[in-house]
């Protein structure tokens, strides 16, 4: 991006689905779907407290802070900035969590 307010833009030719820049943007606006059968692994930005531990179920919320349903936790990458976690939902789901609350 030339400005930190341009919406960014991903080649997918070139990405990798490495998810770096889940942890690096600013804006905590990016997430990376994967689908896996019947579910999908959203990776995404969590900088609250406490952090979620690998095998929680936690509260899946989408985009206004409603509850989705429930999420196990599949990775969490702890930064000294934007710590970042892969959670596991129901497929239908993916494009509407973005979020996480712990029980
Ligand atoms: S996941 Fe993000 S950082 Fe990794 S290659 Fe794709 S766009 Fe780049």
């Amino acid at each position: 991006m030339k400005d930190i307010n341009d919406t960014p833009k991903i080649d997918y030719n070139k990405c990798t689905g490495c998810k770096r820049c889940v942890g690096i943007c600013p804006g905590l606006a990016i997430f990376v779907i994967k689908f896996k059968d019947k579910k999908a692994l959203i990776t995404l930005p969590y900088e609250l407290l406490p952090i979620p531990k690998v095998e929680d179920i936690v509260i899946a919320l989408d985009r206004e802070g409603k509850p989705r349903g429930k999420a196990k936790v599949i990775k969490v990458n702890i930064s000294n900035k934007t710590n970042v976690v892969t959670i596991e939902v129901e497929r239908n789901l993916a494009m509407e969590v973005r979020n996480i609350k712990l029980d």
